[in-house]
């Protein structure tokens, strides 16, 4: 069984608190959702953390508001997945976002985590979601600071996995994200707060943390999530297609923005696979096929979480075209 380190928590109440405890903070920290992959990261002695810093004690950080004449949703980042998913605003306009949550971990988990955990996960590998001692048997590789990559040899940089599940779908309905750093904040889209590294997946700096996200013209897009995995009670993703298109009534992607799940360090936002789509109609089997191949030319898994990787991107055809089949036939959710 593996052991926690020893950590000192911090538990602030509020936003000044909370600046106030990141200012003081001498050693090195890192935030805490709800725990469900931090606690087993620091168990595999992959962050070197002294201090947690909890975030969900945190007032006004843990609401859902929805402004129904502007049509926009608010997710505070220490909202759990659970309460996300039973949202009726949600539930409503975006049904997908509800079945995309369900195919993340299991509900205990699910209880506990946050979206703000969501969007900050850290990316995956075979390689370094391991224990110490099971690491101390390959060389140190550039996760860990190193000069190597082990799933790739020879390649220059790291090619961990991004495997969260909400981030691409959040990324087709142009979510934007709010960071705070002290009392200064800022609002980007989601897609930017992706770095494409698999060392550090995103921007955010040592002292900085997700606010929440917002959605903006809800009701104006249609959304899907579809993913593989290898066990469909409870798996990380190995490949993932986002869609949404402006809602429209005459069975046509309209505006589409399509984005890959787990076959890259970050999501990857397709061009032309959505060119491929844009103003086509739901059964036109020939521009459905056309954006399939682009989406799979796209992705570039490696062999470092679970299945082969040309097994990985003849998923992100099949799934893509899955979905385009049950828009067709009026079944998708
Ligand atoms: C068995 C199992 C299966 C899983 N399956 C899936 C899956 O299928 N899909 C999936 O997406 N995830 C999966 N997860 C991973 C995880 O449970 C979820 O991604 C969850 O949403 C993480 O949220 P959390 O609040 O628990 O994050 P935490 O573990 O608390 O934190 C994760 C990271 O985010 C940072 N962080 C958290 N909140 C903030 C914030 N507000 N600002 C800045 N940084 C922050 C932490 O410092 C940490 O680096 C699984 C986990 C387990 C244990
Ligand atoms: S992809 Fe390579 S560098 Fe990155 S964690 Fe895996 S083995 Fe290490």
């Amino acid at each position: 069984m593996l052991k926690l380190p020893p950590f000192n928590i911090l538990r602030p109440r509020n936003r000044d608190e909370l600046n106030a405890g990141i200012t003081g903070c001498k050693d090195e920290f890192k935030f805490l959702g709800g725990g469900t992959d931090l606690i087993n990261g620091m168990k595999k002695r992959l962050y070197p953390a002294s201090v947690l810093i909890s975030l969900k004690r945190v007032e006004s950080l843990g609401s859902i508001s929805y402004d129904e004449n502007c049509d926009q949703l608010k997710i505070g980042a220490t909202t759990t997945l659970t309460e996300l998913a039973a949202s009726p605003a949600l539930t409503n306009a975006q049904p997908a976002i509800a079945t995309a949550i369900a195919s993340i971990a299991a509900p205990p988990i699910r209880n506990r985590a946050t979206v703000g955990g969501n969007l900050c996960l850290d990316t995956r590998c075979y390689y370094y979601n391991q224990s110490q001692s099971w690491r101390k048997l390959a060389p140190v590789c550039y996760k860990c600071g190193g000069e190597v990559c082990n799933a790739a040899p020879g390649s220059k940089k790291c090619r961990a996995v991004f495997s969260a599940d909400l981030p691409p779908l959040l990324i087709t309905l142009q979510a934007e994200v709010t960071i705070a750093g002290g009392s200064k904040t800022k609002t980007i889209p989601l897609a930017d707060f992706y770095t494409g590294s698999g060392v550090k997946p995103n921007i955010l700096q040592q002292d900085e943390y997700l606010l929440g996200i917002t959605l903006n013209h809800l009701k104006n897009r249609n959304s899907l999530y579809r993913k593989f995995r290898l066990r469909k009670a409870l798996d990380f993703p190995l490949a993932g297609v986002a869609l949404a298109f402006d809602d429209n009534h005459n069975r046509k992607f309209v505006n589409p923005i399509i984005v890959l799940n787990a076959v890259a360090s970050s999501p990857l936002v397709l061009s032309e696979a959505a060119r491929q789509l844009d103003g086509k109609k739901f059964n036109d089997t020939d521009a459905i096929q056309a954006a399939a191949e682009a989406a799979m030319a796209a992705a570039k898994p490696i062999a470092n979480i679970g299945s082969k990787p040309f097994y990985r991107k003849k998923m992100i055809g099949m799934l893509f075209k899955k979905m385009a089949a049950e828009l067709a036939a009026g079944q998708e959710a």
